[in-house]
């Protein structure tokens, strides 16, 4: 099947092809009909899987007619992150169409953002927390909205948005399309689904399985030697961009301080940072000034760059479903990936799970020259040793700050390739 099939717009049909889309992701050749012609859709896709293109490319086909200057398309997602990355793929895929977004997110000012929605911006890509900011202080207004997308619901019930979604259901016109997204269907996000949407398809992609596209091999290892074997892997691995999972914040700036020390462009992604230093990371992230990105889960939650090659759990993830989620980074679309777990004993429990839901038994590697019997270091925050084969690496440049909440006209980004 050919995107010509799906009779875009032809700024919308144009604008793919400029991405290089060459056919629809199975996700998208499933939602892009059933939301043109204006269904609810439950769409159970893993991220990676193109489900933002799946929803953005038939919405923006359809703000091509009606009214201009009005919102008429509501997103809301768990992160600010997601958020960026929707906006961004909207950027791309409106450019040229003289259609208008906000982005709504807390931890930034309010004063932008109520600009941008005066301004008559089409669509609101947002956070649920800072959307009820704008709701209650009635800054939005939300009479006009045809379509409200609902993504990576499973995540937003997960951070306890679940009463802030409801209230924001609320002040929704009744009439319209509702699109939910989820890589998984707990209960409740069912039971919400059930309430809300109106004769729904269900669009199922790939059961919460790790896409096909990434390879997996489990590290066996003893705690202590987490950091030494991290940077033995490293250096033996033809990598591009390389983000790597840690259990805790603490652990993330701790082990990121570590890299950088053995030589590494290392940045790193946790809870602890301000919206500056966040877009700072990931900016360096994206354009390649930093190499390795180190993040908890929660942090890296809806980072896309398509240059990630490697995703490595230095400590396992909390459950399969997590596992799935940070692999899917990488071997995003069309590309393929690797996926490298540092397993100590006790995770074995978590490896059985993973292993049945990807249907085989992943393989257990060892580094030959490593040594795997080096006792633990004297002091327990000693650093791990600096890799000889690598150069310090100067402080990479700071990178400039993006201007905080923006309302842009799509096209009017200078268009930065990923
Ligand atoms: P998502 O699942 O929305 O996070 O998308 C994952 C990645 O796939 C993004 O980097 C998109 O730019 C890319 N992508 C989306 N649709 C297509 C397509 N039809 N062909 C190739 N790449 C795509």
């Amino acid at each position: 099947m050919s995107f010509d099939l799906l009779k875009l717009n032809p700024h919308i049909r144009e604008n793919v092809r400029t991405l290089g889309f060459e056919v629809p992701t199975p996700i998208q050749r499933k939602a892009i009909p059933a939301v043109l012609e204006g269904r609810d859709v439950i769409g159970l896709a893993q991220t990676g899987t193109g489900k933002t293109a799946a929803f953005t490319i038939p919405l923006l086909h359809r703000l091509m007619s009606g009214p201009r200057r009005q919102l008429r398309v509501l997103i809301v997602g768990p992160t600010r992150e997601l958020a960026e990355q929707t906006f961004n793929a909207l950027n791309d895929l409106g450019a040229h169409t003289n259609l208008r977004c906000v982005t709504i997110y807390g931890g930034v000012g309010m004063r932008p953002q109520v600009e941008g929605l005066r301004h008559g911006a089409e669509i609101a890509v947002t956070c649920p927390g800072r959307l009820l900011d704008h709701i209650r202080q009635g800054t939005i207004h939300l009479q006009h909205v045809e379509c409200l997308v609902l993504d990576e619901a499973d995540r937003m019930f997960d951070m306890g948005f679940l009463p802030d979604i409801r209230k924001i259901l609320q002040k929704l016109p009744a009439a319209r399309q509702t699109l939910l997204f989820s890589a998984t269907m707990p209960d409740a996000i069912r039971k919400l689904a059930h309430e809300i949407l109106r004769d729904p398809i269900t669009l199922q992609i790939a059961h919460s399985k790790p896409a096909e596209s990434v390879s997996h091999a489990l590290y066996p290892v003893p705690p202590h030697l987490k950091a030494p074997l991290l940077l033995a892997i490293l250096d033996r691995t033809d990598r591009e961009s390389v983000l790597v999972f840690t259990r805790t914040k603490h652990r993330a700036k701790r082990l990121a301080a570590q890299l950088t020390k053995a030589g590494h462009r290392t940045t790193s992604l946790q809870g602890n940072l301000s919206q500056h230093q966040r877009q700072n990371a990931m900016e360096g992230f994206r354009a390649g000034r930093y190499q390795i990105l180190v993040a908890t889960d929660l942090a890296a939650r809806g980072l896309d760059v398509s240059t990630i090659s490697h995703v490595i759990n230095f400590d396992m993830p909390g459950s399969v479903d997590d596992y799935t989620h940070r692999i899917g980074r990488t071997g995003r679309a069309a590309k393929t990936g690797d996926a490298f777990t540092l397993i100590t004993q006790e995770d074995e429990d978590l490896v059985r799970g993973i292993e049945r839901v990807l249907g085989s038994r992943i393989e257990r590697r060892q580094l030959e020259t490593f040594d795997y019997t080096a006792r633990p270091a004297p002091a327990a925050h000693s650093p791990a040793p600096r890799h000889p084969a690598q150069p310090r690496a100067s402080a990479p440049p700071p990178a400039g700050a993006r201007p905080a909440g923006r309302v842009r006209h799509f096209g009017q980004r200078k268009r930065r390739r990923r």
